[in-house]
């Protein structure tokens, strides 16, 4: 089945998302202390202006590429945003409800068949009795990956209405935030920690992986996706990207950078790359945004088979903006 922007992303409730959030960046965002930050991926210094979008200005890392928000609205303005604000409300009731089949049968679906591919094809010896889902949200991919796989599941997820529903659905759940979690709360076993479209997310995304680190076993294995700043989508469309939506999107690390703060942290990396298949897509419906005139005219002159095969070619060579990580303690 060919996924499609509309199917996850419909364009008008997407676009009333979109409103709601703009409104809420100021509500909570306005007036609140920022603090000015260094490349959160190798750290340096020299981050320079990339893209103003409302009140939150993205920088890129010379040296790594890396795009990220700085200065940045200290910690606490996010969480009152998240606990309380209508366009987090709007995502979890409206938004969600419209796309739940969709994302279910188009991204949730795929990709527990692909975690699972992944950690069969390390082949080790020792199986994974436990899958933890870091912000495991509506547990959609925790009951797709309990169906194909003879795992149990558990979920880390600090929100109590997702919580709730997770639990209504038969899985357990740790109600906190990952940062909060204590070792002996996990039960002994192989695991492998899976996280999804949360780390662009993150205030601190260096305390995360660290967090997570300390709470693996040697061997076990940690399986996330985030955005990558290198995808063509976001180098093409710059400030009219919909990726760049603060206050949500902060960090766009690339296949290299986030290689790049693994391995200094510890982690073993297997594998650092691009499956996104929605770059053309986005490009093609946003083709008038696009500045740059000989891609323009590629959206113009490419078939949409040339343009599935560009998608592929992009895919393989780490350009697109939707990134997966696998690696290990
Ligand atoms: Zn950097």
């Amino acid at each position: 089945m060919k996924i499609t922007e509309e199917d996850i992303r419909p364009e008008k409730v997407f676009d009333e998302y979109l409103r709601l959030t703009a409104a809420d960046t100021i509500t909570y965002f306005s007036d609140v202390e920022k603090i000015e930050i260094p490349c959160p991926a190798c750290g340096g210094n020299e981050g320079k202006d990339w893209v103003k979008k409302s009140l939150f200005l993205y920088k890129k890392c010379p040296s790594c590429h890396t795009i990220y928000v700085s200065p940045r609205p200290v910690v606490e303005s996010f969480n009152t945003y998240y606990t309380d604000s209508p366009s987090t409300k709007f995502w979890a009731s409206t938004f969600y409800k419209v796309t739940e089949i969709a994302r279910r049968e188009k991204l949730w679906k795929p990709k527990a068949k692909l975690v699972k591919e992944k950690i069969t094809a390390l082949g080790t010896e020792n199986p994974i009795n436990y899958i933890v889902d870091i912000g495991g949200g509506y547990g959609v991919f925790d009951e797709e990956i309990k169906i194909i796989m003879d795992v149990d599941v558990i979920v880390i997820e600090p929100s109590v209405h997702l919580a709730e529903i997770c639990r209504n659905k038969g899985l357990t759940v740790i109600e906190k935030f990952m940062e909060e979690v204590d070792k002996f709360e996990l039960p002994i076993g192989r695991k492998c920690f899976v996280s999804f479209e949360l780390f662009e997310h993150l205030h601190n995304p260096e305390k995360f992986l660290i967090t997570v680190f300390e709470n693996m076993e040697v061997d076990d294995l940690f399986i996330f996706t985030t955005l990558s700043g290198m995808g063509i989508d976001i180098q093409l469309l710059g400030s009219q990207s919909k990726a760049l939506s603060p206050p949500h999107h902060l960090n766009f690390f690339n296949p290299k950078s986030i290689t790049l703060l693994l391995e200094k942290i510890g982690y073993k990396v297997f594998e650092a790359n691009t499956p996104g298949k929605l770059d053309m897509d986005i490009l093609n419906k946003n083709k008038s945004a696009i500045n740059d005139i000989y891609w323009k005219n590629v959206f113009d002159y490419f078939s949409k088979n040339d343009l599935d095969n560009l998608q592929n070619c992009i895919s393989n060579l780490g350009l697109s903006s939707h990134m997966m990580i696998v690696c290990a303690k």
